[in-house]
């Protein structure tokens, strides 16, 4: 049978994916057949003790929630951001999660008796976005959320480039008199479509500041209108170099600011078509049909990281003949 085929030597067949946020870890848990059984999320909690803590934690829950024990499970693929030392499994400055240096797979290992393996958390989510899209050949993740990045996937695999930097769309400096940026650049990608800069350049109360500004603009505040200019001519800047680039064929927007839905699309399709508009070149190219927004809590990023899992999984098996 199919099911048995795909289980270890101890018969363990599920794989669990987590997506390591900034405030929540979202995880999931899939079958041989790529079905998701069981979902949840978490808090993240802050530094390397708590963040280790909560993932075993998110492990333990969602084995029970699928009727297993942590223990039956496969493999664990963790997606974080930060530096990420796929090979060792090691993650450096991840600042948002107060973690500074933590032997992430080697710690999760000895807590929890499963084989871990840790990527990126764009890279793991623009596997998941490939894998449940159904895309083939090649594509781009763009992420849209308080940063902005991207994960290059070339025949189901990551393109790392030579130094894993492969993707960081989000620090091209598209304005040298721009907003000074996070990384001592001035108007970066970031700056213009990075949730983050825009809540700063905003600076007025309220939860969801992007939303906020969406919504001012569509009343006429002119501040609110510029702002939202900025966003929908960043995000078809980032389309734009990954396109030019590595020639993908579609680029599939995700991260947080996919809750703003059509309107995100419909923006970035419309500054797409503009900017085109005086290149016969550029009209050639199609941009406005070539991406796609995912749905707003779509469980692509845990998913590409259960694909990361079991990775390592397969690579072994093979390696041990
Ligand atoms: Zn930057």
């Amino acid at each position: 049978m199919k099911g048995v085929d795909l289980a270890d030597r101890a018969g363990r067949q599920i794989r669990v994916g987590l997506d390591v946020g900034g405030t929540k870890i979202d995880a999931v848990a899939v079958d041989p057949a790529g079905e998701i059984l069981g979902r949840l999320r978490r808090p993240t909690g802050w530094g390397e003790d708590a963040v280790l803590e909560n993932i075993a934690l998110a492990v333990g829950t969602l084995a029970e929630q699928v009727g297993l024990s942590a223990s039956d499970i496969r493999s664990v693929g963790v997606g974080i951001p930060g530096l990420v030392d796929a090979d060792s499994g090691r993650v450096l400055h991840a600042v948002n999660l107060g973690v500074d240096s933590l032997d992430l797979a080697v710690r999760a290992e000895r807590a929890l008796g499963v084989p871990f393996r840790v990527e990126n958390d764009v890279k793991a989510a623009a596997l998941g976005a490939a894998a449940l899209r159904g895309v083939s050949g090649s594509m781009a993740y763009l992420n849209l959320g308080t940063g902005v990045a991207a994960g290059i996937v070339m025949d189901g695999r990551i393109w790392r480039g030579a130094r894993g930097t492969a993707g960081e769309v989000g620090h091209i400096s598209v304005d040298p008199n721009g907003r000074l940026c996070g990384c001592g650049q001035r108007g970066c990608i970031e700056t213009f479509c990075g949730g983050g800069a825009l809540a700063k350049a905003w600076g007025r109360p309220g939860s969801l500041p992007v939303r906020d500004i969406l919504d001012a603009a569509d009343t006429g505040d002119s501040e609110a209108v510029a702002l939202r200019d900025d966003l929908y001519r960043g995000a078809a800047a980032a389309v734009r170099v990954l396109v030019l680039s590595a020639d993908v064929e579609t680029v599939i927007i995700g991260g947080g600011l996919t809750s703003l839905g059509e309107r995100l699309e419909q923006g970035i399709r419309h500054a797409l078509l503009a900017g085109a508009e005086a290149s016969p070149f550029m009209r050639s190219l199609h941009l406005d049909e070539r991406i796609e927004l995912l749905p707003a809590g779509s469980p692509a990023a845990a998913f590409g990281a259960a694909l990361v899992g079991a990775a390592i999984t397969e690579k072994e098996s093979v390696s041990h003949g």
